[in-house]
């Protein structure tokens, strides 16, 4: 095993071993691209380093060797004192963490060698100031220095020398300020800025190791669900530079345009400039196709090098480059991230140039890209008070109050209020910031800026790079030309095209929405010309992962409005239909009258009253649905979900008794609800427990579902309906109820009515294949399954100590979002196949929130279920979610 690998021999395979950037390195260097020469670390000797503290003593010796590969093929040597070569130390993980872990550029440059650059580059100015950029880079990721000392050192020059910028200072003065900045150093650490340049090369190493652990790349991986274990690769590499005059600089290219899809070469670039300044938003930069008037060969040898890696890599490419006097050189390529809409255009264009396949084109699109394309817009029917505009960098429309900084942002999000962090810039350390914030605004920066990138990659809604804003984080305020707005004030920002207003401005549903209610027709008369493309590659995709996907799609409804919108969304059928959100509002009475019924008269006029309403309840649905099945579960809540709340009543009796009066029939209540009250009302009489207990009610449902079946039949309808029980734990329980519904209705006409049960307890998991002799499906309710398994209760956990548990990271997720796969997981697999060991063909779904969650419905076809069921908004992304299943694990089964 070796730790270094030199870029000639690594590539895009080894995305492990040598982190995302060095394995595309490698692959570049290996196509003939122009790749500044160098080598990388490997991920072991992270880990290494991770564990044991230091770094391997093998690793000198191999970056030595390395090292010297890399001096010959330059013709120059580390820090030499007439010709140095500079390198670049970048981390660079697996998985990409867009700036969260440290960079040092520069690298070789010391007192000497900063004369020895002046000399060969004929460029004193140069010389001087990257040293001061090492210095500083330095400083801040190794030594620990905060950047603030620089950045305040630096201002007080500028100030001195009346100019604005670092670009308008002098070598003299850029001399005087390295001078400074080592005085600083020594200041701040008690020790000299190292001089020897394979003194900065370790110890550079050394801290990139160290801020793969920063709070900042923990937070993020936290967020990303990136394993903290994986630990990140070191990519050394000849510096080239361009920050050389005129004709240098340095940009980020994209082959297609990641905010919207468009095709064709899109990016920014900035003359005379090194690549943090792009990336951190600091000057504002050029269009891409401007530097077609700078440098055309350079541009056109760019544009080549473009087409070439897309092809290669048959997906859009982000690029950094850098252009050292007139000569290009590729710094790095990777798949870029993107926004969903583009992700979904450019995924069928990729089809239609014969890049990719369809079966491809699913599996670069996401259900979680879907949903944010679900999110609604702007009306733009609307009187609204534009602020100013800037770059649209991560589409969406988000309204919220200002927030100046971080803390705000993070305070007021956790007061529950809706925030945009309004920022001249931003950089690494403002994750924690625009995690809290429904938006970012900037300044500042381009759509590569730090800031947008960060910002798409978490479905952010940001605008940056608006100019007009003047920020004073200070007096707490900004200003577009003589409007003035304050800390806490409404503001409205469009992701999509960048406008930002003053005040709040009402949204209406996107062109995927109207899509996904309306129909192709419909959306594509809607549309303009950018959405057309969308709904179109929507529509597309859809439809495949339809005609792919191995699982069925239910949808969770009970009424006539949610079923007929499942309906339309391509829900197959009612995995889930709660009877008991059909005794809600007015209805509550009803089932309230039968819980206090004193005698077993008032019990039988209680149930009477409910049977037509259930019956018409039952109806609507399977009118809605007709022709597909529609899985009716038998009440389940505890009973106090239908009553009065004790303590109201007693106080309300308390108060009555105080002034003497004779409320009797309150004062009864009281004692009926002090009989209902349980302490774990989740763990008592509820699901067929309840049924069992007052069996009157259960006669009553299967009895209203038997009449509701005979009227759809009388209307010739096509009804469907499945029995299902709830909260089953013992097989003889779903026997006794099935033994009910045989009593009741031996068949309807001829048709059976199939009786299943949930399964959404352990016990019910762990005697599945008891519990399938009495089954005809089984239906696992996760949400109840989570709860009990971890002994969470859902209703309290997610607002008391989760917060803590995400932020620990006991949990990465919650298990009520996401299944929790090592778990209850396991339960789910164990139910299975408990199941099909009685039954081999026993119909089985899920019901559980997680029906609708995009890694959740991986899970549950890699298992071998046969639906899910979620609820009517996530339909369309549960269809998207299994076809991509079926694409990415094709038999849909786990691997052992
Ligand atoms: C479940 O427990 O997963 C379920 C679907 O039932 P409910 O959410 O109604 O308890
Ligand atoms: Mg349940």
């Amino acid at each position: 095993m070796h730790y270094v690998y030199r870029f000639s021999e690594g590539s895009k395979e080894l995305r492990d071993v040598l982190g995302g950037k060095g394995a595309n390195l490698a692959e570049m260097t290996n196509l003939g691209l122009p790749v500044p020469p160098g080598f990388t670390i490997s991920t072991a000797a992270s880990r290494a380093y991770l564990t044991d503290g230091i770094l391997p003593p093998e690793l000198r010796v191999e970056v030595t060797t390395a090292l010297r590969a890399v001096e010959d093929a330059m013709s120059r040597r580390l820090g030499d004192f007439h010709d140095p070569l500079l390198v670049s130390v970048r981390s660079g993980a697996q998985h990409s963490m867009p700036g969260m872990m440290d960079t040092v550029l520069n690298v070789g440059l010391n007192d000497a060698a900063v004369q020895g650059l002046a000399e060969s580059s004929g460029d004193e100015r140069f010389a001087w100031d990257s040293y001061r950029r090492l210095i500083q880079m330095f400083g801040k990721t190794v030594l620990g220095v905060p950047d603030a000392v620089f950045v305040d050192e630096s201002n007080r020059m500028k100030a001195l020398h009346g100019m604005d910028g670092e670009a308008d200072l002098d070598a003299g003065a850029l001399r005087e300020l390295v001078h400074r900045y080592k005085e600083l150093v020594r200041g701040e650490c008690g020790r000299e800025f190292p001089q020897h340049p394979r003194e900065q090369l370790d110890l550079a190493i050394e801290a990139v190791f160290k801020s793969w652990n920063s709070e900042r790349a923990q937070l993020y991986r936290r967020r990303e669900r990136i394993p903290h274990d994986l630990g990140t690769a070191v990519n050394i590499q000849a510096m080239v530079f361009g920050n050389l005059g005129a004709t240098s600089g340095t940009g980020v290219a994209f082959t297609r345009d990641p905010s919207s899809g468009r095709p064709g070469g899109y990016g920014d670039y900035l003359p005379n400039a090194q690549g943090e300044d792009v990336v951190s938003g600091v000057r504002n930069t050029l269009a891409l196709e401007e530097l077609a008037e700078l440098d055309e060969e350079a541009y056109r040898e760019l544009l080549t090098a473009m087409r070439r890696l897309e092809t290669h890599y048959r997906d859009l490419c982000d690029i950094e480059f850098t252009i050292e006097r007139g000569k290009l050189w590729l710094l790095q390529t990777r798949v870029g991230k993107r926004t969903p809409s583009a992700a979904f255009r450019i995924a069928t264009q990729l089809v239609d140039e014969s890049l990719i396949t369809m079966d491809e084109a699913l599996t670069r699109v996401s259900g979680a890209q879907l949903s944010q394309l679900l999110f609604p817009q702007f009306d733009s029917l609307l009187p609204r008070t534009p602020l100013t505009v800037g770059m649209g960098a991560s589409p969406g429309a988000a309204v919220g109050e200002i927030a100046f900084t971080n803390d705000v942002a993070i305070r007021r999000a956790g007061e529950g209020a809706s925030v945009i962090l309004v920022r001249r810039e931003t950089n690494p350390d403002d994750l924690h910031g625009m995690l809290a914030a429904r938006g970012v605004l900037t300044a500042r920066g381009g759509k590569t800026s730090h800031a947008a990138v960060v910002a798409r990659g978490m479905g952010t809604c940001a605008v940056v790079g608006a100019e007009e804003l003047q920020i004073d984080p200070v007096g707490r305020t900004m200003r577009v030309a003589d409007m003035v707005l304050s800390e806490g004030d409404t503001i409205s920002i469009d992701g999509t095209t960048g406008e930002v207003f003053a005040g709040q401005v009402d949204v209406v549903d996107s062109a995927a929405m109207v899509y996904v209610e309306q129909g192709l027709e419909s959306a594509l008369v809607a549309a303009d010309s950018n959405s057309a493309e969308l709904v179109t590659s929507l529509h597309r995709l859809l439809d495949h992962a339809d005609a792919r996907r191995r699982m069925g799609v239910r949808a969770n409804a009970d009424n006539r409005v949610d079923a007929l919108k499942a309906r339309d969304r391509g829900a197959e059928g009612i995995g889930l239909c709660r009877t008991e959100h059909q005794f809600l509002g007015d209805r509550r009475g009803l089932v309230e009258a039968l819980v206090l019924a004193g005698s077993p008269a008032a019990e039988e006029a209680a149930l009477e009253a409910l049977l037509p309403v259930q019956r018409d309840a039952v109806v609507e649905v399977l009118e809605a649905m007709d022709g597909l099945p529609v899985t009716i579960r038998l009440l389940d809540p505890p009973l106090h979900e239908f009553l009065p709340d004790l303590v109201d009543v007693a106080a309300a009796a308390a108060v009555a008794a105080e002034r003497g009066d004779d409320d009797r029939d309150r004062a009864a209540l009281v004692s009926v609800l002090r009989e209902h009250r349980e302490l774990n009302p989740m763990l008592g009489m509820r699901g067929v427990r309840l049924g069992l207990k007052i069996e009157g009610l259960l006669r009553m449902q299967i009895r209203a579902i038997c009449e509701a079946t005979d009227i759809r039949l009388d209307a010739a309808g096509d009804p469907r309906p499945e029995i299902m029980v709830p909260l089953v734990g013992s097989v003889r329980e779903q026997q006794i109820v099935r033994d009910i519904c045989r009593e009741l209705f031996p068949s309807i006409r001829g048709r059976s009515v199939p009786i299943g049960c949930m399964i959404e307890l352990p016990r019910a998991a762990l005697t599945a294949y008891r519990i399938a002799e009495e089954a005809d499906f089984f239906s696992f309710g996760t949400n109840d399954l989570t709860q009990t398994t971890w002994g969470f209760s859902r209703d309290d956990v997610e607002a008391t100590f989760f917060p803590t548990y995400l932020r620990n990271g006991v949990l990465t997720i919650s298990p009520f979002e996401t299944i929790d796969a090592d778990g209850v997981g396991v339960l789910v697999e164990a139910g299975v196949a408990g199941g099909r060991r009685t039954k081999p063909t026993l119909p089985m779904g899920v019901c559980g929130e997680h029906g609708g969650d995009p890694e959740s419905i991986r899970f549950f076809h890699d298992i071998g279920l046969d639906y899910v069921s979620c609820s009517p908004y996530r339909v369309p992304i549960a269809r998207l979610e299994a076809g991509r299943a079926a694409v990415l694990s094709p038999r849909g089964e786990r691997e052992a």
